[in-house]
């Protein structure tokens, strides 16, 4: 049965206090309310209640979503920019199945890894089975508090967690019989995490919520359902790309270092799904996996982090609102922890707000994955990636043959980042969410043009003397590159209020002077400013504009 959330919740706020939390959920209760009104994002089958952790882009949402997402492809596979080693971007694209051979899975260790409800301990890096996991606490609880971990079956654990209640109560550990309580932290939610002190960490609320290790959603493939016809819908795209490595090696004309790119769905069996599509279980991902020689990681690494931390605030993100964190050696995944790095771009949400949220992970992953998949599809070193350029020059150097085997033939490097689209989507609404008191609709969605969904909306001032016409004809033209509207429905005040709502950048506007000189008003949304183009020229304004 599926979990089902009311289609008027507000997004869950965000475990983590932000400071100022009527200020800044008020914010996302309004950012949620008009992507429903002007239908930018609806719940999934909203009609029979939703489903909790799926989403549906409305009209103008998947506009806003199709914008970020070809701006990716445009600026990453069409026409990517200068690499760490000075040249263009070597990148190509690739799209693949969402159901994979399940052999994919036990590789990457998606398998094997991901099966309980798990909680860790953010400070002593302890990971426990949540079911497993128990408080204690005094009777009386008065809401604030401490309780204190401890492992069932684990007589130490609980004594020290016993221990240290006595201590915070001030009570002789015999004496704690009378105020003691035990409760299994499944019966805690997560709001209360703050006051929870973990078994082995000092300080309270070092305990992540509850997350299901085996985040993959199963199916089945073909009439049997069985262990045999068990699949999964992938959890991430990267795997489709390591696992095509060979073919797109042999069939384009790729040189280390170069980068396959995916944008595409991906699922996760989250457990709490969260802060509006900011946590789902369906969403979409933009990957590259960028293939180096080992040696040259860190200057690659350097460059992907910069690079993509500049691209999100040229599409319109701003620098305030974006942050870079790099992690930490102990928050590393043991492949990468002798690696380049791994680092975060990360949004300031409202929900967040102070903090940030993930935007973007950009990871050194080493060899990891074209490793594994080597060994568990028998394919060994035919994976590996053969430089022919470096062998000729080798051989003409009069380097040993050794020596030349040695470093034509290997597994590269890779430099992940690894983008979501909806994550990306939702820090384009906020930040272009703008109240704004002094305006008809009292509130204007900044976008960056190019981000924007509609890009111009064309008005005939009013319903005669050939000005429908006119709008209708430029309408006609405009459209064929940009998605733009005609409205002639109610007075001027109300159509900017429409499209503020919208955040359409320019508003064009055929009005009496139009019939005389072939101009028009365009009205920018962000200043209020006027000023008027000739039709002939709306066209090249618009590309100059937008980009
Ligand atoms: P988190 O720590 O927030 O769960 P993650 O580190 O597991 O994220 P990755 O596996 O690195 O995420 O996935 C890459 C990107 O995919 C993330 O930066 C994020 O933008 C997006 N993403 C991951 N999980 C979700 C989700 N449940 N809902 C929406 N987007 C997601």
């Amino acid at each position: 049965m599926s979990e089902q959330t009311p289609a008027s919740s507000p997004p869950p706020s965000s475990p983590k206090p932000s400071g100022k939390p009527v200020v800044t959920q008020s914010k996302m209760e309004k950012i949620v309310a008009l992507c429903k009104r002007r239908g930018f994002i609806f719940q999934s089958s909203e009609i029979y209640g939703g489903i909790n952790g799926f989403w549906d882009y409305g009209p103008l949402g998947v506009e806003l979503k199709r914008n970020l997402k070809e701006a990716w492809w445009q600026d990453i596979v069409r026409c990517p920019g200068v690499g760490a080693d000075g040249e263009v971007l070597d990148m190509v694209g690739l799209d693949c199945s969402i159901i994979m051979n399940p052999k994919v899975w036990v590789a990457s260790g998606h398998v094997g890894g991901f099966a309980d409800l798990k909680v860790d301990c953010k400070e002593s890096k302890g990971r426990y089975r949540a079911d497993h996991l128990f408080v204690v606490t005094n009777r009386t609880d008065s809401g604030t508090s401490l309780m204190f971990a401890f492992i069932a079956g684990d007589e130490a654990s609980e004594l020290k967690a016993q221990k240290r209640l006595s201590k915070a109560e001030k009570v002789s550990l015999p004496l704690l019989t009378e105020k003691y309580h035990v409760k299994p932290l499944t019966s805690i939610a997560v709001s209360e995490f703050h006051r929870i002190v973990s078994p082995d960490s000092d300080k309270p609320g070092t305990l992540t919520e509850p997350r299901m290790f085996n985040l993959m959603n199963q199916t089945y493939v073909g009439a049997v359902q069985d262990e045999e016809s068990k699949a999964y819908l992938r959890p991430e795209t990267a795997q489709g790309i390591f696992v095509n490595f060979r073919n797109v090696v042999d069939t384009s004309r790729v040189k280390v270092p170069f980068g396959i790119a995916q944008v595409g769905k991906a699922f996760r069996n989250e457990v709490t799904p969260r802060n509006y599509t900011f946590r789902s279980r369906e969403f979409e991902q933009m990957e590259i996996e960028f293939f180096i020689r080992p040696d040259t990681a860190n200057e690659w690494y350097k460059y992907w982090r910069d690079a993509r931390f500049a691209w999100w605030q040229s599409i319109g993100l701003s620098s305030a609102n974006l942050q870079l964190r790099e992690h930490d050696k102990d928050e590393l995944a043991h492949y990468a922890k002798a690696g380049a790095g791994t680092s975060d771009i990360e949004y300031k949400f409202p929900f967040t707000d102070p903090g940030f949220g993930e935007l973007e992970g950009i990871a050194h992953r080493a060899d990891f994955d074209l490793k594994a998949h080597a060994q568990h599809s028998g394919l060994g070193d035919n994976l590996k990636y053969f430089d022919q350029e470096l062998q000729l020059k080798l051989q003409a150097a009069g380097v040993p043959k050794e020596e030349i085997d040695k470093q034509v033939k290997y597994f590269p490097h890779v430099i992940e980042p690894s983008a979501g689209a909806d994550r990306g989507t939702l820090a384009l609404l906020c930040e272009a969410y703008t109240d704004d008191p002094g305006r008809p609709s009292g509130v204007v969605m900044k976008f960056h043009p190019r981000m924007a969904p509609i890009k111009a909306a064309i008005f005939p001032l009013v319903d005669k003397d050939g000005m429908p016409e006119i709008a209708q004809k430029i309408y006609a033209d405009l459209r064929k590159t940009w998605n733009v509207q005609i409205d002639n429905k109610q007075n001027i005040g109300k159509r900017y209020a429409r499209m503020d709502e919208a955040g359409t950048p320019f508003c064009l506007t055929v009005d009496t002077q139009t019939l005389q000189d072939q101009t028009l008003t365009v009205r920018h949304r962000d200043t209020l400013q006027q000023e008027r183009i000739a039709i002939s020229n709306v066209r090249q304004f618009l590309a100059d504009k937008i980009g």
